[in-house]
């Protein structure tokens, strides 16, 4: 869709979805009546996760132990086997990469390893946009080294909804140890440039490390060759890898042989660890990031999940997704300015991610809840935020269309006012 073929009747939008070379839709369990744009928060099952997942299972029923060995693939290096097929995605080296444990459990286990303050560089970076979990673990591990307060450090946005390089690069001196950082501001869905970022931090001396909990499966990346020191994402938004699925670590080739600041028996190198000895023997790759046994059931469905980014490349994904999300918001521009939304998503391409934001100063979550009744899966995040994130594997151009339709007749008719302003505790 360019500027040019821009058109606002539902027609388009029919039209557009007939011309799209390749449909991934029906490989998703989507719901009739439904239309799901929430897949930023838990992305929609497939059948391949299905499969994935009943395949694993019916490994233990057959198997039992021996499952470690002999499951298809074996269990015993299942996390390293899918952290090699998911490498691709965020532009890592095979061994970069390694599926285990929840974001948050990882923040903890990446601050461990690189978290490091020496002499007057003391300072960890981080953004007060950024999710609460990725704040608590790091104010929670600078309390378990017994850093003063102010070690922390949470540069402010100017807008309350975005960041400015500029100023984050500003904040990167002498007294830095550490920065950690979103790839995607997780409420107003601005993609900061890690590239450039990374570039910085090294130019000073200082590890860099992202959360790409919003990114990952969305946008590509090429963490390995920009020299991302480290990063985490979860497997459950884009990845569709189901409630609660592992999540991912990346560990730049050149920290490999740093020592993993939780170690546990499965980080061990594989050929040793069944010898267990007292000695730990660090596995040479991201795997030495694992502490516990993996968590074979919440991985399984990723596994399926891949395969179905495999077939259509993350450039194609991430091609359809800036599509449909700057159709989303040429629509949302169409709205009568009297209806009173904004767009606090940037605009341009290279600063999105797979998500767009809407605010209005008063009526978002009765909006929100407006939408749910008519079967649409917005969600709302506090204090005004409506996020719609049109999934470029399982959405289309109509559902698009459908949605900010939905929002100028509720406004029209003024349906929110039927609504109650509290807002539902998972919404
Ligand atoms: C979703 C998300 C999390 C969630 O962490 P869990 O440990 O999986 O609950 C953390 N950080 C960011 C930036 C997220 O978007």
């Amino acid at each position: 869709m360019t500027e040019h073929t821009y058109d606002s009747r539902a027609e388009f939008a029919a039209e557009m979805d007939r011309r799209e070379a390749r449909n991934f839709e029906s490989r998703f369990f989507k719901s009739d009546g439904t239309i799901y744009m929430d897949g930023n928060s838990l992305g929609l099952m497939s059948v391949d996760s299905e499969a994935a997942l009943l395949r694993a299972a019916d490994n233990f029923k057959r198997l039992g132990i021996g499952g470690w060995m002999s499951a298809d693939p074996p269990w015993f290096t299942y996390a390293e086997t899918l952290g090699a097929k998911m490498a691709g995605l965020v532009g890592a080296q095979s061994g970069e990469v390694i599926v285990t444990g929840s974001t948050t459990l990882n923040i903890h286990s990446l601050l461990s390893t690189f978290y490091k303050p020496r002499g007057s560089r003391t300072k960890l970076l981080m953004d007060e946009l950024n999710f609460p979990s990725d704040i608590y673990a790091a104010a929670g591990h600078m309390r378990l080294l017994g850093r003063p307060e102010a070690d922390l450090v949470l540069l402010q946005s100017r807008d309350d909804s975005t960041l400015d390089e500029d100023d984050i690069i500003g904040a990167f001196d002498d007294s830095i140890a550490l920065v950690l950082l979103p790839s995607v501001l997780y409420r107003s869905g601005q993609l900061l440039d890690i590239e450039r970022l990374t570039k910085a931090a090294h130019a000073r001396g200082i590890l860099i490390g992202f959360d790409c909990c919003h990114s990952a499966g969305a946008v590509p990346h090429r963490l390995h060759e920009w020299g991302v020191d480290f990063a985490v994402w979860c497997c459950y938004k884009y990845l569709n890898g189901g409630p609660g699925a592992s999540a991912a670590v990346y560990v730049h080739q050149r920290h490999h042989s740093t020592p993993a600041g939780l170690p546990g028996w499965f980080g061990n190198d594989k050929a040793t660890q069944f010898d267990m000895r007292p000695n730990f023997e660090q596995a040479g790759g991201a795997g030495a990031w694992q502490a516990g046994t993996p968590h074979i059931f919440s991985m399984a469905p990723i596994e399926g999940s891949l395969n179905i980014f495999a077939e259509y490349g993350i450039d194609n994904v991430r091609e359809k997704s800036l599509r449909l999300t700057s159709y989303l918001m040429r629509l949302a521009d169409d709205l009568p300015a009297e209806h009173g939304f904004t767009v606090i998503t940037p605009r341009e391409p290279h600063r999105r991610g797979g998500h767009i934001a809407l605010t209005h100063p008063t009526e978002s979550i009765r909006v929100n809840s407006c939408l749910k009744k008519r079967g649409i899966v917005p969600d709302f995040r506090f204090p005004n935020i409506i996020r719609l994130a049109p999934i470029a594997l399982y959405n289309n151009f109509r559902e698009v269309w459908q949605t900010v339709n939905a929002v100028r007749e509720i406004m029209e008719t003024r349906e929110y006012l039927s609504e109650s302003n509290d807002r539902d505790t998972v919404s």
